[in-house]
């Protein structure tokens, strides 16, 4: 398995899966979902309306539709309320239920927004520790390619200091 760190906007890459960073209501929001939404076109919200929303931690499949990517795995993150409410397990929980769906959904490459460090404010470097320890410890089937996409610069430190 490879892990690619990369500095660009999402809604662009080629992966099999994009993951997006959603609310529980599946239904669209700001940041990286507004953007999702708006690139992929409105077939994405009638898609995700059929789910009745997802509980924080789930995650769930539809295509991509008008985006390069096949499929969105759409993971709603746990709100940041200070870090004695479940947000690592509950974080750790959204990537490990989007490995497991792009894998039975037979996708060859993932790629992860920063889930949660947007609007839901969960610390940068505390959230990319979760997300690269919760894909270094996979032991289950994985996409050969795992891409942490970053939208700052800023981001995009964070994750490769951590890669070192
Ligand atoms: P959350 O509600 O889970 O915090 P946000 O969308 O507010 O979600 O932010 C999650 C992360 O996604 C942030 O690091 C933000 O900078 C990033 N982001 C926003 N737009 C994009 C995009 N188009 N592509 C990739 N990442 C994005």
């Amino acid at each position: 398995m490879k892990i690619q760190i990369v500095q660009d906007d999402i809604t662009r890459l080629r992966a099999d899966a994009i993951v997006n960073a959603a609310n529980s209501s599946l239904l669209g929001g700001g940041g990286v979902d507004g953007a999702i939404h708006r690139a992929a076109g409105p077939e994405l919200l009638e898609a995700c309306r059929k789910f009745n929303g997802c509980p924080t931690g789930e995650a769930r499949i539809t295509p991509g539709f008008r985006l390069a990517a096949r499929f969105v795995i759409h993971t709603p993150g746990p709100v940041w309320h200070g870090g004695t409410h479940g947000e690592a397990e509950l974080l750790e929980a959204c990537y490990r239920n989007s490995l497991r769906l792009a894998a039975a959904n037979g996708c060859r490459s993932i790629a992860f927004p920063a889930i949660s460090t947007g609007v839901y404010r969960y610390p940068k470097a505390e959230a990319a520790q979760i997300a690269l320890r919760t894909v270094r410890q996979w032991r289950e089937p994985l996409p050969e390619e795992v891409i942490f996409c970053c939208f700052s610069a800023a981001d995009l430190d964070v994750y490769q200091e951590l890669l070192k």
